[in-house]
């Protein structure tokens, strides 16, 4: 999950970004012009910024200016085909653009790919108890290191790097047994049922016919 800032002087295409990237599991803050996204940076940088060229008054590539230099990456979404445009973007330093009107999957294939190359990865994160550090691979439950694992300890940053997001067995499968591995969803319950027995039942809940999702927990 990333905090993604939008700003966008149409309202309907501001929804529809919103939607699209708040279905995947982002947090959205939406800006209709530039001094409105101002405050928002003020307040606490994004993670990722989409925005519009043209604006009402300060214009996309002012702002980007601005969040380019506080090293926030951007994605200019703008009408315009002219290529000195798009090259202006990016000569600035922008991660990427995107032509409006833009198909949804692409959008997301472009932030997804923006998130990955620039994601500053966390490398602690704290629920209630727990603790785990993701670069030392070492979970800790009140200040007592837990013997994982290695397919457990996967299976549980894989989870709680998308803390608070539903995952499905599938994806959990595929994600720490990898997408060739032959065997049966099952054996994701198996090993939620060890961790649970390990570290508690309260941070891994269940997702009725669907999978799993880590509760709680902020990053450092
Ligand atoms: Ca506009």
């Amino acid at each position: 999950m990333a905090d993604i800032l939008i700003v966008e002087d149409e309202a309907a295409i501001r929804q529809i970004l919103t939607m699209h990237l708040t279905l995947v599991g982002h947090a959205v803050r939406e800006a209709e012009d530039a001094a409105a996204a101002r405050g928002m940076i003020a307040q606490r940088a994004p993670d990722l910024a989409l925005l519009d060229v043209m604006l009402p008054g300060e214009d996309g590539f002012s702002l980007g200016k601005t969040l380019i230099e506080m090293d926030v990456p951007v994605l200019f979404v703008t009408a315009k085909t002219g290529v000195p445009d798009r090259v202006r973007g990016l000569t600035m330093g922008a991660q990427d653009y995107i032509l409006k009107p833009f198909e949804p999957a692409e959008l997301l294939a472009r932030v997804e790919n923006i998130l990955r190359r620039t994601r500053r990865e966390e490398q602690t994160l704290v629920s209630g108890a727990l603790r785990i550090d993701f670069s030392a691979r070492r979970v800790q439950l009140r200040g007592e290191d837990v013997p994982l694992t290695a397919l457990e300890f996967d299976l549980l940053a894989m989870l709680a790097r998308r803390r608070n997001v539903a995952m499905s067995r599938e994806e959990l499968l595929g994600g720490v047994w990898g997408y060739d591995y032959a065997g049966e969803t099952r054996t994701v319950d198996v090993h939620v049922q060890r961790l649970r027995s390990k570290i508690g039942a309260e941070y891994i809940e269940t997702v009725y016919k669907y999978g799993y999702r880590f509760c709680g927990g902020r990053g450092e």
